[in-house]
């Protein structure tokens, strides 16, 4: 297939297309990344879909909400993208994700494309995967796009830097106080949801809503005058489902109402713009064979004591000033 055929195919909403244009700009094979670029050539002037992040910890039922949020958007007449960000490494025993079947009605549902986590480990961090992978969704018409991932590592603040709303799914009776919630994690939340408000829990669970609403009111705001948002649904229920989903629209067309949405897009282009080009930087240094060489006999003489940090970081750049 030409890369020409490959667009053709994407724009027309043809999921195979899709996942055949997600595996090549997951490819870290450097022909493959010029077909990509290419690709993203070809693709240009594309529609934006709205983008949604969700995270928690596992178990909180993340999978359940999206397969319950997913058919209700599919419903309504959307076409619906999962993509997940999974931080786990191999030497940690691979998905946290997990190989658990998952979100069985939304896979099957041809409006409705679901794909696991990429590999981590290759060019770019899986956070450039999942952006690029965001963007041809987009270009094959899915206009909800939801970022999966789990509360551990930098994967929620990957994700926050490339949606529109990021919401936060909590477990009832974990309200009382702040502990478990990750340092950081509060200022990048948009709206937080106690989910498994049903049964037992379910006083429980609203009792979390208004404590977090309460420790909420003590911080500062992320955007002024929008205020957090914080709600309590049954994902196994489906209690909850569609007051979820007017409180992310609403959010989104607050932040358009104040003229916030678009620098939003703007900052995470113009952020996104500087990584990218950082981190090529980065990698033409350190794939130099003759800057490896320099690298690795200043690192010698810095661990023998001959040479300190600071005057081997000079003479490592004077070394890329001078031609190789
Ligand atoms: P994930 O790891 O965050 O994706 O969580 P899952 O969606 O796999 O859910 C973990 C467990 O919690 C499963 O056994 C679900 O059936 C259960 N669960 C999910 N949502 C709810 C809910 O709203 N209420 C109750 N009682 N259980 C739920």
């Amino acid at each position: 297939m030409t890369i020409e055929q490959l667009a053709q195919g994407l724009k027309k909403g043809k999921r195979r297309h899709l996942a055949k244009a997600i595996t090549l700009v997951e490819s870290s094979r450097v022909d493959d990344q010029k077909k990509s670029h290419k690709l993203f050539e070809l693709l240009k002037e594309q529609k934006e879909a709205i983008r949604i992040g969700i995270s928690g910890v596992p178990g909180v039922g993340k999978s359940t909400f999206i397969e319950a949020l997913g058919n209700l958007l599919i419903e309504r007449g959307h076409r619906v993208a999962v993509l997940a960000v999974d931080p786990s490494s191999p030497s940690t025993g691979g998905s946290i994700l997990g190989d658990k079947t998952r979100m069985e009605t939304l896979s099957t549902s041809e409006q409705a494309f679901i794909r696991p986590s990429p590999t981590a480990g290759t060019l770019g961090g899986v956070a450039k995967r999942t952006r690029e992978s965001m963007l041809l969704c987009e270009a094959a018409g899915y206009d909800v796009i939801l970022i999966e991932t789990v509360g551990v590592g930098q994967s929620e603040f990957e994700v926050s830097s490339m949606v529109d709303c990021f919401l936060v799914m909590m477990l009832p009776g974990a309200g009382d106080s702040l502990q478990g919630i990750k340092r950081g994690i509060l200022e990048i939340t948009d709206i937080l949801v106690v989910n498994k408000a049903d049964g037992d829990q379910e006083r429980l669970a609203y009792h979390a809503r208004a404590e977090y609403e309460h420790t909420f009111h003590l911080l500062k705001p992320k955007y002024g005058d929008i205020p957090v948002r914080f709600l309590a649904m049954s994902a196994l229920e489906k209690n909850g489902i569609t007051e979820v989903w007017e409180s992310i629209q609403g959010f989104i067309s607050a932040l358009k109402t104040k003229g916030l949405f678009e620098e939003l897009r703007n900052t995470q282009n113009l952020n996104w713009f500087k990584r990218l080009t950082e981190d090529e930087i980065l990698r033409m240094l350190w794939s130099s064979p003759n800057n490896k060489l320099k690298a690795k006999e200043l690192k010698e003489r810095i661990t023998s004591k001959q040479l300190s940090p600071s005057l081997a970081a000079a003479q490592m750049i004077e070394k890329l000033y001078k031609k190789n």
